[in-house]
């Protein structure tokens, strides 16, 4: 009817595979404004599921949605996060299997938010006996406690994860959560020393300044004035008034307590985080010869009693260096600058290794015991939740970048390679013909960073090892050489000029899946290299301290020799996670952040194009269109849209299959629009659907 405004004309469709000018990024974005203006934050590409961040409560997170979501056909209701939830752990049950929700999208798009969201579901919705209620707790509280020492206020976002979580939870037989367990991706430690303009450091540090009980900063050497740590004020914004610290204090004591953290834990985890504080404040002075000195041994005693060290020796590394000659070792003293780098090198070493300890030690506090001897133990399975950083373009792009993006890429991998796999799967199984779908393989781009001995990863760790004068100039000319053909590599020596005009000096150009982006490489020698003066190393594994020296000890037993650099380090890590996932059903959460200001409400539209194209959601949409738009279980169709054929209502007796013929027929589907699989009805052009869903609300 002209005139007359469908539901569709007013909230957008639910599905983004019902838009008709489906290759349209504008079409795209105005579904999202429509649905978006009317608080509809989620809509599905499939089963995928699109989220933009509200930036305001909209109370769809309550018990109520809780319960109408549960056991529901995932078409029969409004999107939601709840419903992807609910369909993975429903699939688990019946057919025993494992699963996995990754959620990507930029820094402040709401990743962590949905993911708790999910955990919150399952805590509530999932069947308990009251022995298991701990278990339940600890997962759910593992999260300020990782939130506290993993996360902090950037500009971006005042809770911002600065680290990839991969969050096992496991199931019985029965479907009741039982235990979980956690790994985490490359924190960002070089915030522990330093921050921009207007951020923190990991939030911890401030709310145990604000929190913690007097006695326990005295026994710290600590003042609660976060202005007098160098660590904590670089950012010039120690108060920021979204946080709490002090509530949060209280929070994140209360969850120690209820995972099984000791008094002796904690006074050893305090200890260490008080003296990472004392460490930036050590200041340097530099004598005649240009060597540095402490001149004030304050904070060297503080740190020395904290982590159980003898001060001299203490002193003696953060201003020395042994040097291992051909059959003796010497021992010369450092010039100011290199101090100073020890000191920090020593300052992330240590908070890196105690969070790895932090998320250790949850761990094996969700291990449930009783569970695990049970003879249903091999019965066993899991959802995993993958809430890691999505791809990153800044204007100036370094080494945490380069890894960032690279993750994104294998992913992306993933992604790719499940969604057709399924796909054709399905077509297989139902009997159904189908083109194969072109889309892009980003393997080629994977294979340019990670390749062994051919990669930028392998020419990197070439150029740190290399005797003699390395630079990050020298690794950019090592990468022209053996690089420089490649078709998603450019450089501005090697590229066209328009690229010249673009490209700097010290830069490459990667052409990732999701766009062009521009590493600086200044600073990724040291980064890949990360390295902490073995002196310095020695002292921390005699540490009396004994989760430091259990950190340090461990680790110099695994590496007797060099240890693996930050970059194959990571690109192992990654490898792991890939096998993880490869054998899990994938469902995936795109978060979009709708502006840069955190503003409720406000929807800009080139801050989410942008997003569109990183997150690969046109190329998610196409390939999900290439095949058959829309596809429904002969039941569910039959009971959604029996009213509209007579034959069919008010019940049809016999073989829903039969009944969806005659359905179809009814309302008059062409040949051409439909397949009849073995269960499904594939539907190929979203309109058709339309049509009847239209016919069916009028
Ligand atoms: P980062 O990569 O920096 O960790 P993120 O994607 O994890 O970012 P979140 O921390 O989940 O982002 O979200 C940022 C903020 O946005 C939250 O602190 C919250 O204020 C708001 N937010 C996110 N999702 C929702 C939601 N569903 N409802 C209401 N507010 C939300
Ligand atoms: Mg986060």
């Amino acid at each position: 009817m002209e005139g007359t405004l469908t539901a569709r004309d007013k909230v957008g469709v639910q599905d983004f595979v019902l838009l008709d000018a489906y290759t349209s990024e504008s079409a795209f974005v105005d579904n999202l404004r429509k649905r978006f203006s009317k608080n509809l934050i989620y809509t599905y590409i499939g089963t995928l599921l699109v989220s933009v961040n509200p930036y305001q409560e909209l109370g769809i997170y309550t018990l109520n949605q809780m319960e109408l979501y549960q056991g529901v056909n995932f078409f029969e209701l409004p999107p939601h996060i709840y419903a992807i939830a609910d369909n993975a752990y429903r699939v688990m049950c019946s057919e025993l299997n494992n699963h996995f929700i990754l959620i990507s999208g930029e820094s402040g798009a709401g990743k962590t938010e949905a993911s708790k969201k999910i955990l919150q579901y399952f805590a509530v919705t999932c069947p308990m006996t009251e022995s298991l209620q701990i278990a339940r707790d600890r997962l759910l509280l593992s999260n300020p406690v990782l939130e506290a020492f993993g996360n902090a206020k950037t500009l971006r976002n005042d809770n911002s994860s600065r680290f990839g979580k991969y969050m096992d939870i496991q199931f019985d037989f029965k479907g009741i959560p039982v235990g979980g367990h956690i790994i985490s991706y490359l924190i960002e430690k070089s915030r522990v020393v330093y921050q921009n303009q207007g951020e923190r450091n990991f939030h911890i540090f401030y709310q145990l300044l604000e929190g913690g009980e007097e006695e326990l900063l005295a026994y710290l050497g600590l003042e609660r004035d976060p202005q007098l740590y160098k660590y904590l004020s670089q950012g010039q914004c120690v108060k920021e008034s979204s946080i709490n610290d002090k509530n949060d204090w209280k929070t994140v004591s209360n969850a120690f307590s209820v995972i099984d953290f000791t008094e002796e834990d904690l006074e050893n985890l305090f200890g260490i985080i008080a003296s990472v504080l004392h460490l930036g404040n050590i200041y340097f002075k530099e004598d005649d010869q240009g060597c540095a000195t402490i001149p004030d041994t304050h904070e060297i005693k503080w740190i020395a009693k904290l982590l159980g060290v003898h001060p001299s020796v203490l002193l003696d590394a953060l201003t020395h260096r042994k040097i291992e000659a051909k059959t003796e070792e010497v021992i010369c003293p450092l010039m100011l600058d290199l101090s100073i780098y020890a000191r920090d090198a020593m300052a992330k070493a240590v908070y890196e290794r105690t969070f790895t300890w932090l998320v250790n030690k949850i761990n094996s506090s969700l291990v449930n015991k009783s569970a695990s001897s049970s003879p249903d133990f091999t019965r066993k399975t899991v959802i995993g939740l993958l809430d890691i950083y999505g791809f990153e373009v800044f204007d100036k792009n370094g080494f945490e970048q380069f890894c960032i993006n690279y993750c994104n890429e294998k992913l992306q991998q993933l992604l790719i390679e499940r969604t057709l796999k399924a796909e054709q799967a399905e077509y297989e199984v139902e009997g159904i013909e189908w083109e194969p779908i072109q889309y892009f393989n980003n393997k080629i781009i994977c294979d340019l960073v990670e390749e062994r001995h051919k990669g930028i990863i392998s020419i990197l760790d070439e150029e740190c090892i290399r005797p003699g004068p390395a630079t990050d100039l020298s690794f950019l000319e090592k990468l022209e050489e053996k690089v420089g053909k490649h078709a998603h590599f450019q450089t501005r020596k090697l590229a066209g000029p328009k690229g010249r005009q673009r490209i700097g000096w010290m830069e490459f150009r990667l052409l990732h899946y999701a766009g062009e982006v521009t590493y600086c490489t200044k600073g990724f020698l040291e980064k890949n290299n990360d390295l902490l003066y073995r002196h310095l190393k020695e002292v921390l594994c005699q540490s009396k301290n004994s989760i430091l020296r259990e950190c340090f000890l461990a680790a110099e037993l695994k590496n007797r020799r060099r240890p693996p650099t930050v970059g194959t380090q990571f690109k192992n890590s990654l490898s792991s996670l890939l096998e993880i996932l490869i054998s899990k059903e994938p469902w995936y959460i795109r978060c979009i952040k709708p502006n840069d200001g955190k503003e409720p409400s406000k929807f800009d539209d080139l801050v989410i194009r942008h997003q569109i194209k990183y997150l690969g959601l046109m190329e998610h949409l196409r390939v999900r269109r290439a095949g058959f738009a829309y596809r429904r279980q002969y039941e569910g169709f039959l009971q959604r849209y029996k009213s509209l054929c007579p034959d069919t209502w008010p019940h049809w007796h016999g073989p829903p299959a039969e009944g969806v013929e005659r359905l179809i027929k009814y309302i008059g589907y062409t040949p051409e629009e439909y397949k009849l699989g073995k269960t499904k009805i594939f539907i190929r052009f979203p309109r058709t659907l339309f049509a009847t869903e239209d016919a069916f609300e009028f």
